[in-house]
Order: structure tokens, then C-alpha cells, then sequence
């Protein structure tokens, strides 16, 4: 067993390992074709493999690449889960489900958001009802997006930002920045002004593969916050409350919530995890978001905010934009034989936690 087998330096290469490995675990697999094409040309989709009795009242769903480049860490972990046939350890009437890039553009394309610039954690709002505002980001969005990235408005922009921090604090920054935010479709943390092709695809899915279970819990990979290597274990739902509890009880006390401000994540709008309550609402449903750490938050952001001034200014093939390209990478992407070690034990640690606390739920 090699562990660094199990990542991959594509997109296409991760998904072709991970439909190989589902295949030779004998899943059961189903492919929904996005309408856009990769950097390469090649044909992108959300891939499910599943695995188990079909009628399992409980099932255990890991998913990846919500945040599209992330997904190399999260598709990493599925191949080995794979691969070490996991689901064998899974008690009667429990099934997996493996959900291969629920946003496989921005995954292909290397880049955090969805092909219409929408941050997918941000996109699960309702909107029949009025969006919620962000006062804060409507303050900082032109200092986050400058229209030139080695030149005077870009020097002004990070000035700016040094004063708005020097007045606010670093963690009121970054609240504003990272809440999510509908009133800017140039900006970053967009959640968009409609629900994108990957949120109708997952609850498409979910409709036909998760409602009537009794119990489900969910684990969604991500990248880009917290030390390097670890894996904090995030939990959107409100402290003290019931879904919560469950998360403690089953994870133990690592488990942090932005509302509580113990999380390296800020309070956020809009999150798949509250996607899954909403639609499952006759399942008891337990969701969790790993967030592994990678480069340093200034970094993250410095990289984030370069991606989204390359594809509003830039030219993605130009010696600017392969530099870009190669630090947004670096910042959601560890890439070397020890952060995927870490990421994978920790990784198969927190399923077996969820197998084991959904089986006795
Ligand atoms: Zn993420």
C-alpha cells in the first residue's frame, strides 16, 4: 500500500482512479456529466459510487472537491478508501456513499469556485427569500480585488487592507471576507444569485439516494485553514444543540464551531451541511467538514485573491497566470508524501468514527 498512489496531479487522473477503484470494489456507480469541459479538454462530472445494501437505513457519505482544487486531498482519501475496501468494516443495513468532485470544474480548472464564480459552500441559501447581506464584504470587496495584480492598484489595495485590519482586527477581516457574500459576482466568497449546476446535482442525488434513510452522516474534505497537516473537524450547527452533541459524542472534543469562535473557520452562510438538513428533514443527519491545513491564511488569501483577479484580468497562460496557478494549488494542495500521510490517517480515523457512531445511533 502507497499511500501517495492514492493522489493524483489532475483532475482526470483522479477520477479515473477513483472509477477504477470503485469498480474493482464492485460499487454500484452513477455519473452526472457537467456541461463544460476541462482545461484539457477532457469530459468532467460527479461521480457516486455506493456500496452496501441498497435499502441500509444508514449511510455514511464522503464527499469531495466542494471547493473544486480541494478536491485532491479529499479524492486522495476516497481512493484509499477504496482501495482498502473500508466498506467491509461497515455493520448490516449501513452503506457507503463516495462522492467523487461536487464541484468538478472548479476541480479540472484548479480553482476554488464553480464555473460561475460561486463559492458552492456558500450556495445553499434560500433563494425564494431575500439574501442575507454583507455590510462588512461590501466595505472590503474593492480592496480584495484590484485591477491590476503587480502594480499601484494592487499596492493600494493591500494598503487598504493593512488599514481596514489596523482599525478592525484580523479576525473582523476575515469574517467579512469569508461569511459569504450576494452582491458581488466579480468578488470572492460569491454565493451566486441562484442555485449552480453542483448544488441542483447534489440534491438531485441526495433526493434519489438519501431521503427515507433514518440516519446519514455526512464527511466533506476540504483544504486551505488551520496548521499544516491537521485536520480540524468543523461543525456549522449550533453549539450546545442536539446536532452538535451527536458530532462531540461521536468525534470527541476536537470538534470546533465557527459560532462558537473556537473554529479556525469564521461563520459562514449557506453551507452544503445545512443543504443536507434541509432537504433531509425526516432523517436524522450528521455532517461534519474536514478542513486540513496547508500554507499560512495570509497566503491562502493572498492566493485566492489572485485566482479571482486572473480570470476577471488576466490571461491564464501567461508566466503571471502559471504563477498563480501554482500558488493557488500550493495553498489547497500539500502535495508531498507527508501531508498526504497525515491527511489519510487522519482521514480514515474520523470515517471509522462516523461508522461507528452512526451504527449506534
Ligand atoms: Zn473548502
Amino acid at each position: 500500500m502507497a499511500i501517495d498512489d492514492w493522489f493524483s496531479a489532475s483532475y482526470g487522473e483522479a477520477r479515473g482512479k477513483f472509477l477504477v477503484a470503485a469498480k474493482v470494489a464492485g460499487a454500484t456507480v452513477q455519473s452526472f456529466p457537467h456541461p463544460l469541459k476541462g482545461p484539457d479538454g477532457g469530459d468532467l462530472a460527479m461521480d457516486m459510487a455506493y456500496l452496501g445494501p441498497q435499502d441500509a437505513e444508514r449511510v455514511v457519505v464522503v464527499s469531495s472537491a466542494t471547493h473544486g482544487v480541494e478536491g485532491f486531498c479529499g479524492s486522495g482519501c476516497q481512493v484509499g478508501f477504496l482501495e482498502t475496501n473500508i466498506h467491509n468494516e461497515l455493520p448490516d443495513n449501513m452503506a457507503i456513499m463516495y462522492v467523487h468532485a461536487h464541484n468538478p470544474h472548479g476541480f479540472a480548472h484548479e480553482r476554488r469556485v464553480t464555473e460561475d464564480n460561486v463559492d458552492l459552500n456558500r450556495n445553499f441559501v434560500d433563494f425564494d427569500a431575500p439574501l442575507p447581506a454583507n455590510v462588512a464584504y461590501d466595505e472590503v470587496h474593492a480592496m480584495l480585488v484590484p485591477t491590476d495584480w503587480d502594480g499601484p492598484a494592487r499596492e493600494a489595495a493591500d494598503a487598504a487592507i493593512e488599514n481596514y485590519i489596523a482599525s478592525n482586527g484580523m479576525l473582523a477581516f476575515q469574517a467579512a471576507v469569508v461569511l459569504g457574500q450576494h452582491g458581488h459576482p466579480d468578488g470572492i466568497f460569491y454565493g451566486g444569485q441562484a442555485p449552480t449546476w453542483s448544488r441542483r446535482t447534489i440534491e438531485a442525488l441526495a433526493a434519489e439516494h438519501l431521503m427515507g434513510r433514518s440516519h446519514v452522516a455526512l464527511i466533506d474534505f476540504h483544504t486551505g485553514l488551520g496548521p499544516r497537516g491537521y485536520g480540524e473537524l468543523i461543525s456549522v450547527d449550533v453549539p450546545g444543540g442536539p446536532e452538535h452533541l451527536r458530532t462531540v459524542a461521536w468525534y470527541g472534543d476536537e470538534v470546533r464551531t465557527p459560532a462558537s469562535g473556537d473554529s479556525a473557520s469564521s461563520e459562514v452562510n449557506g453551507t452544503i451541511e445545512t443543504g443536507y438538513h434541509d432537504l433531509l428533514v425526516n432523517t436524522e443527519s450528521t455532517t461534519i467538514a474536514i478542513e486540513y491545513g496547508t500554507l499560512p491564511v495570509d497566503q491562502v488569501l493572498a492566493a485566492l485573491r489572485a485566482d479571482n483577479w486572473l480570470y476577471l484580468h488576466g490571461e491564464v497562460t501567461s508566466e503571471m497566470g502559471v504563477k498563480i496557478k501554482r500558488e493557488v494549488r500550493a495553498a489547497f494542495y500539500g502535495e508531498d508524501s507527508e501531508w498526504n500521510a497525515q491527511i489519510w490517517e487522519r482521514g480514515l480515523d474520523i470515517l471509522r468514527k462516523s461508522i461507528k457512531g452512526l451504527a449506534g445511533s
